[in-house]
């Protein structure tokens, strides 16, 4: 079959213009494998909030614009609903239970970081779980050999091995995103510092990040603070004194300041104890000091507590008078900056992996409890309703 020079003009013109071609044509134009139509599409990355559609082929962003010829293999009607980027967590437990990425996947979460649930003696039992994952799934390692203790990860101070984090490690580099020191009163006693120079100790070995649990410390935050270096998170960020990130007078610990400016990262870690209490996040969102990130610690118990799920936690802080835009921002493309398996994430540009959430912001009355029994009220909740991970979607939330 030939094909004159000006038949072949008319049809690419045609083409360009998303003119459907008749007969055979049409077959040969389905070139997306999905296309999610009509949402309101929020890339806080690329400053976009418009109404679009979402168009994926080959696990990937393929386009983003007001209208795409509906001529993909499946299409997800988001008419009414939020099209965000996969929200991504870097501060769970999902990898005790096998289930726990399968759940996180469902409300949106496209990428997750177990934080310190296991330490050397265990970290082959996470790290299966977290290869069995769906989505990508990195571990912290715990600096306490024995992981997360009743009686204290490193109340114990032997328990801080540093040859036994190194070694566990050493043999599982690319399952292994950085190390996690839990510093407060209850977990490490008087232990805090030193425990937190061991996890440094093993970090620098092989230039990963260091997460701190903060808040109630027995040091005084400024200590521990000297000791992270640019890329460490600090997570808990509003829990209340003693030892909180802000002062009586609220104003922002100048040694907190400084390590931010520095690029230590801050980060929310909603949690069920001791972590979140309104009254500190309306004092240090007024000082203007805002998360750098938002997560979950998420654990198959918070399911029905406090946490519920990430969008349930995002949604904490639309009712704390934070713009929708900088909370998908803090779930998604700030979070893809904290750890290299998330480089290139949390955005919707085209050739970006297809990991997108599709979110229903609901008005009406939602109460919010802090750690602290404290509920209050507010008037949007954002709820799961689709995840695609890798440009396939994934099944519906019960
Ligand atoms: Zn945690």
């Amino acid at each position: 079959m030939t094909i004159n020079r000006r038949g072949f003009v008319g049809a690419a013109a045609a083409a360009a213009a998303g003119v459907r071609m008749p007969g055979a044509f049409a077959a040969k134009s389905a070139k997306y494998d999905l296309v999610i139509k009509g949402g309101r599409v929020l890339d806080p990355a690329r400053k976009l909030d418009a109404v679009r559609d979402v168009a994926i082929a080959d696990g990937r962003i393929a386009a983003v614009a007001a209208s795409l010829p509906g001529d993909a293999a499946e299409t997800i009607d988001a008419h009414g609903k939020l099209v965000v980027p996969g929200l991504i967590d870097i501060h769970t437990h999902a990898g005790r239970s096998k289930e726990g990425a399968e759940l996180c996947l469902a409300d949106g979460v496209t990428g997750l970081i177990d934080a310190g649930s296991q330490g050397a003696d265990r970290i082959g039992e996470i790290i299966a779980v977290a290869k069995a994952a769906p989505q990508p799934f990195r571990v912290l390692i715990n600096i306490g050999r024995a992981g997360i203790l009743p009686d204290g990860d490193t109340m114990d101070l032997n328990r801080a091995d540093v040859a036994a984090a190194r070694e566990a490690i050493h043999g599982n580099r690319e399952m292994i995103a950085g190390v996690k020191a839990r510093l407060s009163r209850d977990v490490c006693g008087s232990n805090d510092y030193e425990v937190l120079r061991r996890a440094q100790t093993v970090a620098s070995l092989y230039e990963l990040p260091v997460m701190i649990h903060m808040g109630q410390t027995m040091s005084p935050l400024p200590k521990l603070l000297g000791l992270l270096k640019p890329g460490d998170i600090v997570t808990h960020m509003f829990a209340p004194p003693p030892n909180s990130i802000i002062d009586d007078n609220g104003h922002i610990l100048p040694e907190v300041i400084a390590a931010r400016r520095r690029g230590v990262r801050f980060d929310l870690g909603n949690g069920r104890t001791g972590h979140l209490r309104w009254d500190m996040a309306d004092a240090i969102l007024k000082a203007g000091f805002l998360p750098d990130t938002f997560s979950t610690d998420w654990t198959p118990e918070a399911r029905t507590s406090q946490v519920i799920n990430f969008p349930n936690v995002m949604s904490k802080f639309l009712m704390l008078g934070m713009p929708l835009d900088q909370v998908i921002a803090r779930a998604t493309v700030n979070a893809s900056y904290a750890f290299p398996v998330f480089r290139g994430r949390g955005v919707l540009k085209p050739g970006a992996p297809a990991d997108l959430a599709v979110l229903e912001l609901r008005e009406g009355s939602f109460e919010f409890e802090d750690n602290f029994k404290n509920s209050r009220t507010g008037r949007q909740r954002l709820f799961p309703s689709a995840t695609v991970l890798a440009g396939k979607r994934v099944a519906a939330p019960s």
